[in-house]
């Protein structure tokens, strides 16, 4: 059975007469940049994240490196990000000519590790970005403690995580700034490139605005050295088409998650990410998170380890992630998958510290074995909304057949 990892074209194909329409109403408009269109999604996106000010920008990318900007963040300072993120996190960091700091990441819930964040804290750190990955929050408690306690900014990297929750706030509400991405892939997708940025401060809104248009205020009179950030009106448009059914995607998307994991667990020797593993802090976050070793991460029982979602997250299921232990098993199940026609992902090869550009830029490099093992064992399987039953049963099918198959000593 043809299982792909998404499919984007049924989910805006059964909208299509509304989508059809604000395109119309855009066309008829004459307006082509920023105006009404964009200020509707502005306040639709502030309301559902919690926010007082949200800014439509022209991609997730764009809303990180804005935010870094509007923090005044440049050369000579240090901006910490996990490594086991998408690059853009760790490329803007680059772009306003900061030094990337790459912090290493915890086994269960596939974040930044709290412990390791403190240890690359400087006297030259100026921000720190969390990523919430996969749609799961990082540990913002621990994340917002260790920023004051060092008198520095947080950007939250939320472009996996809309309308997420961390001990009943939404993610992109905590830190200085929220950067949230509506690339097609991501939970709500648009079409083509877009973002927001979010913040509850006036003063940086204000200053983030200006910066998303040259920096200029009024036209021509350059207060900073801005750029063009800007959302489309038409893409504003086409996503508010999408946004009032955003709340049903999510709840499919956890029905899928819930059914993966009541599933696959009955499988002997599927194992679920253990909280004994957990880098992060349990609720009274006074607690020492335990070391990341190969030793703590290594399951002898479970060979294919579910993804966890800590109790006081809510998660939205961007990716439905799993880890496959044991050299090249990893791999071996990707093609296995591949050969019944299952789609998967990758998310990601190679974390930042390893990369090519940042060696080269003098970032990187060091030992982060949580990370370095995750690249190697995580696979993210088909979790999008509109999976039939029988495509899930599939996957799971698949999965089991090839436990079923897996050598005694792998
Ligand atoms: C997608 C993504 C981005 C960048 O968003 P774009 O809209 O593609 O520019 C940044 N960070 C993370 C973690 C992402 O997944």
């Amino acid at each position: 059975m043809n299982v792909p990892l998404l499919d984007l074209k049924s989910q805006n194909l059964a909208l299509e007469a509304e989508l059809n329409s604000a395109f119309t109403r855009v066309l008829r408009s004459g307006q082509y940049i920023l105006g009404p269109e964009v200020m509707k999604l502005e306040g639709e996106i502030a309301r559902l994240v919690e926010v007082k000010h949200a800014i439509g920008v022209s991609s997730g990318t764009d809303a990180i490196l804005l935010a870094l900007m509007a923090l005044g963040v440049g050369p000579g300072d240090e901006v910490i990000c996990p490594t086991f993120t998408f690059f853009a996190t760790a490329g803007c960091i680059a772009r306003v000519g900061a030094k990337p700091v790459f912090v290493d990441s915890c086994p269960v819930c596939f974040n930044l590790d709290v412990a390791d964040l403190e240890r690359k804290i400087t006297p030259r750190t100026k921000t720190i970005i969390p990523v919430h990955l996969f749609g799961q929050a990082a540990e913002m408690d621990a994340v917002m403690a260790a920023a004051q306690r060092h008198g520095v900014t947080v950007i939250e990297d939320a472009a996996q995580a809309l309308g997420a929750g961390y001990r009943g706030r939404k993610v992109g509400s905590i830190g200085h700034f929220g950067a949230f991405s509506f690339f097609p892939s991501k939970n709500l997708g648009g079409f083509g490139d877009g973002g927001m940025l979010v913040t509850n401060d006036e003063a940086l809104a204000e200053k983030a605005r200006l910066l998303r248009t040259h920096g200029s205020k009024p036209k021509y009179y350059h207060k900073y050295v801005g750029g063009n950030f800007r959302m489309d009106p038409l893409q504003a448009a086409l996503l508010g088409v999408k946004l009032p059914h955003y709340h049903e995607y999510t709840q499919k998307r956890k029905a899928n998650a819930s059914y993966y994991t009541d599933n696959l667990s009955k499988i002997p020797g599927v194992g679920m990410a253990s909280a004994a593993q957990s880098k992060c802090p349990p609720a009274n976050a006074q607690h020492a998170p335990s070391e990341c070793s190969e030793a703590a991460l290594a399951e002898p029982e479970a060979k294919l380890i579910l993804p966890g979602a800590y109790a006081w997250n809510d998660p939205i299921w961007n990716q439905y992630t799993l880890r496959i232990s044991g050299e090249g098993r990893r791999d071996a199940l990707k093609s296995f998958l591949a050969e019944r026609g299952i789609g998967t992902e990758i998310y990601y090869p190679v974390p930042m510290h390893l990369q090519e550009c940042f060696s080269r830029l003098g970032s990187g490099g060091e030992f982060l074995p949580c990370a370095a093992r995750l690249a190697k064992e995580c696979l993210s399987i088909p979790i999008f909304p509109e999976l039939s039953r029988i495509q899930i049963d599939a996957v799971i099918g698949t999965l089991q057949q090839f436990r079923l198959q897996a050598p005694a000593h792998a």
